[in-house]
């Protein structure tokens, strides 16, 4: 059969023809495949992580839907249905083990087309039934191929509503419509992004760094998506205007995370997703243990009422079994006020006693 295939870590892409064993599983006529960004990095040779799952090639693609053309009755799938398989597949870990690889704690999983799996970039595969997600409705069997990088903003959907779950963050009439979440990047996972999280009623603002191409706009016209080309307009005018009170990035750009963080409001939510493998080795270090290990980097500042609570119910319980009272170092007459600037050895807590 027919496969694109690459060998790592030098890149190039070749269509070649390879004779694989098939594994016990279902076989898939694939349908469609993606190629994304990963794909073009991996091609270029600039991704160290990429590995061949045996021999020296790979096969490419980790976006695909594809039909069942044979199957077994145990499996859940039958012949003629459309499936879409998962890219990612499960290590040892804990986490993997529960089916959540996407938080896999040490590394250990294979990707398909980019890691230690071949692809699906090519004629048919035969997959483990596990690792399959059926698509019901054939009519969005063209579409469907956007799974894989769909999921991704699943993802951060879920993301979200958790970080804005820590605080009444709606408008006043309870929805999102006086919240603007800007968008860094307009290609496929951008205006991805800015279309699921349209649907959950916030307004959205594409932003990118050169005018956009008129499909993108008519595209992003007919969601009602506002869009900013920051070669035309700044960032720092259009804020003005449109407070930004969300940002997700899906470029991973030099300067991206400063410029989010210069311009968001208080209390804001911002996902990094992108590492564009362009970078400057440091930022690129930084963005990449962002994202690939799922850290969530969020500020934090003083406590409510419920907090002040807490801390005191706490102490009440705990306090003395855990001897909180050593914390406390020093007792101090108001007048000393050399301890405002000396410091004692082994001081942790100094305080003053007033009375
Ligand atoms: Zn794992």
């Amino acid at each position: 059969m027919r496969a694109i295939t690459t060998v790592p870590p030098g890149g190039g892409v070749k269509l070649s023809q390879v004779n694989i064993e098939s594994k016990n599983g279902l076989k898939i006529k694939t349908y469609r495949t993606g190629i994304c960004g990963t794909d073009k990095e991996i091609a270029a040779g600039r991704l160290a992580f990429v590995r061949p799952e045996l021999g020296s090639s790979l096969i490419l693609g980790h976006e695909a839907v594809g039909i069942v053309t044979e199957s077994d009755e145990n499996s859940g799938f039958k012949e003629g249905d459309i499936v879409v398989p998962m890219v990612r597949r499960p290590g040892k870990c804990r986490m993997c083990r529960l089916g959540r690889q996407d938080f896999c704690e040490d590394g250990d999983f294979v990707e398909a087309g980019i890691r230690g799996k071949n692809g699906f970039m090519r004629d048919e595969f035969v997959e483990d039934p596990r690792f399959l997600v059926k698509v019901n409705d054939p009519s969005i069997l063209d579409i469907a191929v956007l799974t894989e990088p769909m999921k991704n903003v699943m993802k951060m959907k879920e993301i979200f509503q958790f970080m804005r779950m820590r605080i009444p963050w709606y408008c006043d009439d309870s929805t999102l419509s006086c919240k603007n979440l800007y968008v860094f990047g307009t290609g496929t996972e951008g205006l991805l992004i800015s279309t699921v999280f349209k649907s959950l009623g916030i307004n959205v603002v594409e932003v990118n760094r050169h005018p956009l191409g008129e499909n993108v706009m008519d595209y992003l016209d007919s969601n009602k998506i506002d869009y900013l080309d920051t070669s035309s307009e700044t960032l720092g005018r259009k804020v003005k205007d449109q407070p930004m009170d969300a940002a997700i990035d899906a470029v991973g750009a030099m300067d991206v995370l400063k410029e989010i963080t210069d311009n968001i409001r208080n209390n804001g939510i911002a996902i990094m997703f992108g590492t564009s493998g362009q970078l400057p080795s440091s930022t690129y270090e930084v963005l990449e243990n962002i994202v690939d290990r799922n850290v969530v980097v969020v500020g934090s500042v003083d406590g409510a009422k419920a907090h002040y609570a807490e801390a005191i119910r706490f102490m009440e319980t705990q306090g003395k079994a855990m001897q909180m009272e050593r914390i406390i170092t020093g007792k101090y007459e108001p007048e000393d006020l050399k301890i405002f600037s000396e410091k004692e050895k082994l001081e942790i807590k100094k305080v003053i006693a007033w009375s």
